[in-house]
């Protein structure tokens, strides 16, 4: 067990107690004092970004440029604030995490972890915390279960289940690992196994709360209300997707209570959760968030964005200043039943991706976009995008190398496919320039057919 990550943790977790009623000065006050202790920092450690605000160290916070993924990995050695932190060097890290299926709580060079995340270009993320910091994002999702009610002591810890992914780059793999190496149970599912199989673990273990996609979770759902499974969970937390409604309720239906509706990526960690009031809340003690127009003008409550711009109070490693994501969302007012002060969180779209359904014996199945992202998120592509036809799946991938085993590629998605049950589904491979993108920029990755 880490007794300085445990420490560090228990400490931010009482901490972060108190600010959940801070009036709405205090909080502007907060949040003003330490997105400029970030910029301090980030200013005297970073070459990128004191190049970036030179002429900025007095501006505020909405007149600083935004920064984009793409910029801060073509610049990412010269963005971090340690110069010993190469991005080779942790892609060579995380690639070894996956190949030698590792334990990934076990901190990186004794004092980093890292995690690599696709976004909506399909350009793979890599992002590093450390032991301060990685503190932070697992309080972050720790506040959840508390806000929803359920408290896990460190005598009694509450047992949690992860159906998310197993792959050790993920930050989701990393985080259930660590909790469970602080002694909290916690029993860490793919959401890419079968129902059956994931309700028969889960039907062992019995966890206090579940936590998973939504997409992963309404199979669970519906084995429960078939009798093919029997849990109780106090509750059950919906990530990483849109939580629809016909998921919420099924979810609801089986185990009595609506689901916690989370609101998390892998840069910024947990943003926003539901309290017992049934309603989201931004953390704003912990990150700025920034709806803004397509000409990056801010949008007023109650009207969405067409970007989000989000600023990590507690990043240092990598400083994340207005770090731009292709999230819309809509933020609320104050005031909430539960007492919270934090402003509300309406809405977020544009970030689901399509689960495919694809033939399979005796009908169709559903394909989470999981099991692309790990084939192709490991190949040597700077984007990528797969298309649903009516006669397969294509498979377009930018920036391939000269000599890049395309057939590979191929044979591994359709070995993967099948393993999933689908049947008559060919898959093609086309190397392509870029991956086409909408008028707003974006580009989804996986495109069904539609409705
Ligand atoms: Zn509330």
């Amino acid at each position: 067990m880490d007794a300085e990550l445990l420490t560090r943790l228990l400490a931010l977790r009482a901490a972060w107690r108190t600010h959940e009623h801070w009036s709405p000065a205090r909080i502007a006050s907060q949040q003003t004092e330490a997105f400029q202790r970030l910029r301090s920092y980030a200013v005297a450690r970073s070459p990128f970004y004191r190049e970036r605000y030179a002429g900025l160290e007095g501006a505020p916070l909405t007149a600083l440029p935004p920064v984009t993924k793409d910029e801060l990995m073509d610049h990412f050695d010269e963005a971090v604030t340690a110069p010993s932190l190469r991005l080779s060097d942790i892609e060579e890290h995380l690639h070894n995490l996956v190949e030698n299926d590792a334990d990934p709580s076990v901190p990186w060079r004794g004092r980093w972890w890292a995690a690599a995340s696709a976004g909506t270009t399909g350009r793979r993320g890599i992002f590093i915390w450390d032991h301060r910091e990685w503190a932070a994002v697992i309080a972050s999702y720790a506040r959840v279960p508390s806000w929803a009610g359920i408290f896990s002591r460190i005598k009694r810890p509450a047992r949690v289940a992860m159906v998310t992914t197993r792959r050790p780059s993920h930050q989701s793999a990393i985080i259930s690992a660590t909790f469970n190496s602080l002694l909290f149970p916690t029993l860490r599912l793919d959401a890419s196994d079968s129902p059956a199989d994931l309700a028969a673990r889960l039907g062992a273990f019995h966890p206090d709360l579940l936590v998973g996609f939504p997409s992963a979770l309404r199979p669970l759902a519906l084995e429960q209300l078939a009798g093919r499974l029997d849990i109780e969970p106090r509750a059950v937390v919906a990530t990483s997707e849109i939580l629809g409604v016909p998921e919420s309720r099924d979810l609801e239906a089986a185990w009595g209570s609506p689901p916690v509706d989370i609101y998390a990526t892998t840069e910024t960690a947990c943003i926003a959760s539901t309290c017992t009031a049934g309603r989201r809340h931004v953390y704003e003690d912990v990150v700025i968030v920034e709806p803004v127009d397509a000409d990056y003008r801010p949008v007023p409550p109650g009207i969405t964005g067409e970007r989000l711009l989000v600023t990590v109070l507690f990043s240092r490693t990598l400083p994340l200043i207005r770090y731009e994501m292709s999230d819309r969302v809509r933020l609320g007012e104050r005031g909430c039943p539960c007492g919270r002060s934090f402003r509300l969180l309406e809405g977020v779209e544009g970030r689901t991706e399509d689960i495919l359904r694809l033939p399979a014996a005796g009908g169709t199945v559903a394909v989470h976009p999981n099991v692309f992202h790990e084939i192709l998120e490991e190949a040597p592509v700077t984007g990528w995008q797969v298309v649903q036809r009516e006669d397969g799946l294509d498979v377009l991938v930018a920036g391939t190398p000269l000599g890049t085993d395309l057939q590979g590629l191929r044979d591994a998605i359709a070995q993967r496919l099948t393993e999933q049950g689908v049947v008559s589904t060919p898959v093609r491979v086309f190397p392509v320039h870029e991956v086409p993108r909408t008028p707003l920029g974006k580009a989804k990755l996986v495109r069904g057919l539609g409705p």
